[in-house]
């Protein structure tokens, strides 16, 4: 039998945060899943890219994963929001020189957390492995792999995605619904500097993100996302490159010169869920396992990052009181300290989608009219800023950059 503090069953960039906190403060964790780990190495980029906000980032630096990334990201520096391509939008420039995100691709992350999660004195990281049986009872949490091998320890973490498995075998319920569109990702090269802005573009068919990218030696890059109904997601991803960055660049209104395409296209179908409870017995759910949200405002892996945090330093704390770290006040710390605020941005996030997704010339000019008042009012301003850094609400000690 193998033994651990925690078990984490999925080794996404949530999962192995998680490994790699703990272990920062002398914690064991074993990592499960069922997934070949040259997936996390591959160098062939895939369009893929995330928005980390500064706090995300902190920790990250703190537990770290930061350095392996340094040389990759790229500073955002101010957020454009705008309707459609009618002026009176809302800018958001912070007064000091902390940018509010950085953007990275997503296969950059992977590795840095992945490296860092090798290197861990105190974390086992089992690959391709399948779990065969799962058992949480007053004693302990024991797990049988398929390959025959047996785990335990006081805690099961889920960690494992959208669809998690442990989730639906504990019986917790999840809000879910989708969104019918579909998120064209890729990555664009362009004429003229991006100037470190990020900019939200909402249309009625769908918001358009364009992000900022560091250049590379191709010259200026930025990611995109762009949300188009499913009924036309194919006819977007069967246009010729030419064809589709000409639609992006008419659809950014040439603000950054001439585009070309860089990375490949894909598609992820969009779609909303919260579990009704993220804790059970010796259980407790981080990431999207927890809870998944419209990509539009790029929070989804920074509230997976802040549910780390959180949970890290209540079982961090719990072991030096010399707890059991499947106590059950223990994980009641978790989750008042996540529900609220991961049900506050994932509320949030939603609702801009659907306010911006109502058609009409009215609607229009209502949302501009609320966007300038939002642009005049500086404690509006300075909330919604504190939002994209994730600094708002109680912070962990991680998410300040301090360890635990
Ligand atoms: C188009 C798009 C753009 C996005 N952009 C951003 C952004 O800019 N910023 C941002 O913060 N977020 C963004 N997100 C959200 C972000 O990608 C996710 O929230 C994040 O990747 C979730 O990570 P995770 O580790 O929780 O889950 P996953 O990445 O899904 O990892 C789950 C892991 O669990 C493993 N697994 C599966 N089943 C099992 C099992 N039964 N047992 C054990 N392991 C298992 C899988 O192999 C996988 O390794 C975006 C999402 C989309 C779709």
């Amino acid at each position: 039998m193998d033994r651990a503090d925690v078990i984490i069953f999925g080794g996404g960039m949530v999962g192995l945060a998680l490994a790699s906190a703990l272990d920062c403060s002398g914690l064991s964790a074993i990592v499960v899943d069922p997934a070949d780990p040259g997936e996390r190495t591959t160098a062939a980029f895939d369009g893929r890219t995330s928005a980390v906000s500064s706090s995300s980032i902190r920790m990250l630096t703190t537990i770290g994963v930061a350095d392996e990334l340094a040389e990759h990201g790229c500073p955002i520096r101010q957020i454009a929001v705008a309707d459609g391509l009618k002026p009176g939008g809302l800018h958001f420039e912070p007064d000091d020189d902390e940018p509010l995100g950085w953007m990275h691709e997503n296969r950059h992350l992977r590795a840095a957390l992945f490296a860092r999660a090798v290197k861990a004195k105190n974390a086992w990281l089992l690959w391709k492995s399948k779990v065969a049986d799962v058992s949480r009872n007053e004693h302990g949490v024991t797990v049988a792999l398929d390959d025959g091998r047996k785990l335990a320890a006081p805690l099961l973490i889920a960690a494992d995605g959208r669809n998690s498995r442990t989730r639906e075998d504990a019986g917790i319920r999840v809000a879910r619904w989708r969104y019918d569109h579909q998120a064209i990702v890729s990555v664009l090269r362009h004429e003229l500097p991006h100037d470190h802005v990020a900019y939200e573009i909402f249309y009625p068919g769908g918001p358009f993100a364009v992000l900022p990218m560091s250049d590379g030696a191709v010259g200026h890059r930025s990611a995109i996302v762009w949300s188009v109904p499913n009924d036309d997601a194919a006819g977007w991803l069967s246009l010729t490159d030419d064809d589709f960055a000409a639609e992006a660049q008419a659809a950014m209104g040439g603000f950054l010169g001439k585009v070309t395409m860089l990375a490949p296209r894909s598609s992820y179908p969009l779609g909303f869920h919260h579990a009704a409870q993220i804790t059970g017995e010796r259980l407790a759910l981080i990431g999207d396992a927890a809870h998944a949200i419209h990509p539009i405002a790029g929070q989804g892996l920074n509230l997976g990052f802040r549910d780390v945090a959180a949970i890290a330093e209540v079982l961090v704390e719990g072991a030096r009181l010399g707890l059991d770290l499947g106590d059950r006040q223990l994980l009641d710390r978790y989750r008042r300290w996540r529900s609220l605020d991961s049900l506050s941005v994932a509320f949030a996030t939603d609702s801009l989608t659907r306010v911006y997704s109502v058609p009409g010339r009215t609607a229009s000019a209502v949302r501009r009219f609320g966007m300038r008042v939002i642009d005049r009012i500086s404690p509006i301003r300075d909330r919604l800023m504190a939002e994209a850094r994730g600094t708002s609400g109680e912070l962990p000690l991680l998410l300040r950059g301090l360890p635990i």
